[in-house]
C-alpha cells in the first residue's frame, strides 16, 4: 500500500458557500477531511493542516515553511508521495517555489479547486483522488514539482492559471500538459529536461514586478528603483522590447546594483535579442539586463528572490537564468 502525505494551506478546495449569501468562505471543518477514510483500504494517508489561507494571503515566507514542512515530514517518515492542496491564485508561484527548493525524488503534487466543497459541479474532492493517484505512481518521480486539475498533469514550471472561473483553468500554453489522468490510470507522455534545485535557508529579498505597455516611460521603474528593491522583473513586449522612454531609468537601476530580469507580456515563446533599435532586446542585452527564457513574470520573480538568497553576482545569476 502507497503511503501518501496530504498538506493543507487553504484555497477554494478547503471553502464552503453560504447557500443564503453566495459568498465562498473558510470553514472551521476541512471539508475534504474524509478522504482518508474513502481511500482507507488502497492508500495509506496522513494528513496536515498547515495553513487555512485563502492563496492571495500565502506571501514567499510561506512557501518557504511549506517547503521546510515537506523535508520535514519526509525525513521522518517514508512517504512514497506528497500530495499539496492550495488556493489557485497563487498555486503557481508557490507550486514553482517548491520545485526550485524542494529536494526529492518523489511525486510532489499541487492541487486546487475552482468550485467550493459544497457548490454544484464542485472539483475539490476529484481533483485530489488525482492528485493521490499520481503522487502515488512510480512514474510521477523525478518531474520536479506537478500540478494536478482537472484531469490534467502539468509542471510547476510551465503551468498557469488562464481563466477567473473555468475549472478547465490550468494550463502549459507552450508545451501542454506532460501527462493526463483518467477514472483508472495515470499516463505520462512527455520526458523531463533539466531541473535544479536551491537548497535555500531564508526568502527575504524584495523583488518587484512591473508590466511594460504602449507609450511607457520610465517613472514606474524609477519608482520602484527608488524603494530600494533587491531586484526588479519587467514583463516586456513581444520578443523582448521595450519603448525607448524606459532605457535611462532601466540604466539607473542597473548602476544602482539592482538585477533586472526580463520576460515576455506574451503568453508564448521566450524573449531573444533580435531588435536593435531603440528600447529593442539587442539593447537591453548589451546594457546587462537578464533575460528568463519562458518564465512567466510572477515565476521570474520567486526564481530572482531565490537566487538572490545565494548570489548577487550578476554573471551569475544571469547562469540560473539561461
Ligand atoms: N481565491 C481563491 C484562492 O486562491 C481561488 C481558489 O482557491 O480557487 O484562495
Amino acid at each position: 500500500m502507497k503511503r501518501i502525505l496530504i498538506i493543507h494551506t487553504g484555497g477554494t478546495i478547503s471553502m464552503k458557500e453560504d447557500k443564503e449569501t453566495g459568498e465562498v468562505n473558510t470553514s472551521s471543518k476541512h471539508p475534504l477531511e474524509e478522504i482518508s477514510v474513502l481511500l482507507k483500504d488502497h492508500v495509506e494517508i496522513d494528513d496536515d493542516i498547515l495553513f487555512h489561507l485563502p492563496s492571495p494571503h500565502i506571501r514567499p515566507d510561506h512557501m518557504l515553511k511549506l517547503g521546510r514542512f515537506v523535508h520535514e515530514k519526509m525525513a521522518k517518515k517514508s512517504y512514497d508521495g506528497v500530495v499539496i492542496t492550495h488556493g489557485t491564485d497563487t498555486l503557481e508561484e508557490t507550486a514553482y517555489f517548491l520545485d526550485l527548493f524542494i529536494q526529492t525524488r518523489k511525486p510532489v503534487v499541487v492541487t486546487g479547486a475552482m468550485r467550493s466543497s459544497n457548490e454544484v459541479g464542485s472539483d475539490g474532492l476529484y481533483n485530489l483522488l488525482s492528485a493521490i493517484r499520481v503522487a502515488s505512481c512510480d512514474e510521477a518521480q523525478d518531474k520536479g514539482v506537478l500540478v494536478v486539475m482537472n484531469d490534467e498533469i502539468h509542471t510547476a514550471k510551465n503551468v498557469t492559471k488562464t481563466s477567473t472561473s473555468n475549472v478547465a483553468t490550468f494550463q502549459s500554453p507552450q508545451y501542454g500538459p506532460i501527462g493526463i489522468t483518467t477514472k483508472n490510470e495515470v499516463f505520462f507522455h512527455h520526458k523531463m529536461t533539466r531541473h535544479d534545485s536551491y537548497p535555500i535557508q531564508s526568502i527575504g529579498k524584495r523583488v518587484s514586478l512591473i508590466k511594460a505597455y504602449a507609450g511607457m516611460d520610465g517613472s514606474l521603474i524609477d519608482a520602484v528603483r527608488e524603494s530600494h528593491v533587491d531586484g526588479l522583473i519587467v514583463e516586456a513586449l513581444g520578443q523582448g522590447n521595450l519603448p525607448p522612454e524606459t532605457v535611462d531609468a532601466l540604466k539607473r537601476t542597473l548602476d544602482d546594483g539592482i538585477p533586472v530580469v526580463l520576460v515576455s507580456r506574451c503568453y508564448q515563446g521566450i524573449v531573444q535579442d533580435t531588435y536593435g533599435y531603440p528600447g529593442g532586446g539587442r539593447q537591453l542585452r548589451e546594457m546587462g539586463i537578464i533575460f528568463a527564457n519562458g518564465l512567466t513574470g510572477p515565476k521570474a520573480r520567486i526564481k530572482l528572490m531565490v537566487a538572490l538568497e545565494m548570489t548577487t553576482n550578476m554573471t551569475e545569476l544571469e547562469h540560473m537564468f539561461s
